[in-house]
């Protein structure tokens, strides 16, 4: 016999009237602001969208927004009290177990967690893709930010064309504004890799001006943490084919791509964003090895920063803030 669960009970409330509840505001399925990250109006991008067993969940779509859950997710966020009372304040999640007993009280399972994209959807949408100076748009964006050394990006990022057939994951915007990645300006794509080199997802990055004021996505509803973007050394590294000297952890996709174009060979360049870096990546880092940290010098940089130095401590690696390209460019 299973008990009423308080839980279940509030995971039925409906999320638009939760969040109105909450003091946010609900336009179209967007929830302003988002409760995780603060960007509010039309910077907001966190959606309430329903999961594939129904339950109603959000998640917030910026790429350095970890935003997501239920309903219980999105008022603790909000509601620092006792969850139970502001519900039953509002009339919700009243009913409680009868015959004067303790209430039973049944934990539903956790949501399973999401996985990485299907590796076969993710070789056919690379297999339409040229390197990155062979579609035009892709080609300016790349010579926009990185000048002439975009003439040496080869493989290194890939070019969707416009009419590349996207799976249900490679899509951006919601009902009436959902596009795929190739029609949505999406193409620059950057593959991304695990901490033993294999191949995981996949970045899309906009090249063209568009509306959407998010540059750079992950596959849509699938897991993309624990990927970092590898420049060829990188990747030698992290499938133990080679012992790098220097390792420079760099933060989002073009300055991956200037280090990776502008350092030598030896140099293995890797490229983060939130959720990237774990304990894995550090535990590959070599003894006696120098790793710059070359995210920016901003609030969100600096975490990834203490993130990285945090890995590594006690460790025998020279680590090292921030430089002047030059001093780790090696001969
Ligand atoms: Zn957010």
């Amino acid at each position: 016999m299973t008990g009423y669960s308080w839980f279940a009970d509030a995971r039925r409330v409906p999320l638009e009237q939760l969040a109105v509840a909450l003091g946010l505001s609900v336009s179209r399925r967007t929830i302003s602001p988002c409760p995780a990250c603060g960007r509010r109006g039309r910077d907001s991008a966190c959606r309430i969208y329903r999961a594939k067993d129904g339950t109603p969940k959000w998640k917030c779509w910026h790429a350095s927004c970890d935003g997501r859950g239920d309903g219980i997710d999105l008022a603790r966020y909000v509601i620092s009290g006792d969850l139970r009372n502001w519900y039953a304040e509002r009339g919700w999640c009243e009913r409680r177990a009868g015959g004067g007993r303790s209430e039973l009280v049944e934990l539903p399972p956790p949501p399973p967690e999401p996985g990485y994209v299907p590796e076969d959807d993710l070789r056919c949408l690379l297999g339409q893709c040229g390197p990155g100076l062979y579609e035009p748009d892709v080609g300016r964006w790349l010579h926009y930010r990185l000048g002439d050394l975009a003439e040496r990006t080869g493989w290194l990022v890939l070019s969707l064309p416009k009419n590349a057939r996207c799976p249900d994951w490679a899509r951006v915007g919601r009902d009436h504004n959902e596009r795929s990645w190739a029609q949505g300006g999406f193409r620059a794509l950057f593959p991304v890799w695990n901490h033993q080199g294999q191949l995981r997802s996949i970045r899309a990055r906009q090249v063209v001006r568009a509306a959407a004021k998010v540059k750079c996505i992950p596959p849509r509803d699938h897991k993309a943490g624990g990927t970092v973007l590898a420049n060829p050394a990188a990747l030698a590294w992290l499938r133990a084919r080679g012992t790098p000297q220097r390792i420079v952890v760099t933060e989002g996709e073009p300055q991956w791509l200037a280090w990776s174009v502008a350092s030598t060979g030896s140099v293995a360049v890797v490229g983060i964003t939130s959720g990237s870096w774990t304990q894995d990546f550090a535990d590959r880092v070599p003894d006696g090895c120098q790793v710059l940290i070359a995210t920016d010098l901003d609030k969100a940089g600096e975490g990834y920063a203490a993130l990285v130095r945090a890995t590594l401590e006690g460790r025998d690696v020279n680590v090292d803030r921030w430089a002047q390209p030059t001093q780790m460019l090696g001969k």
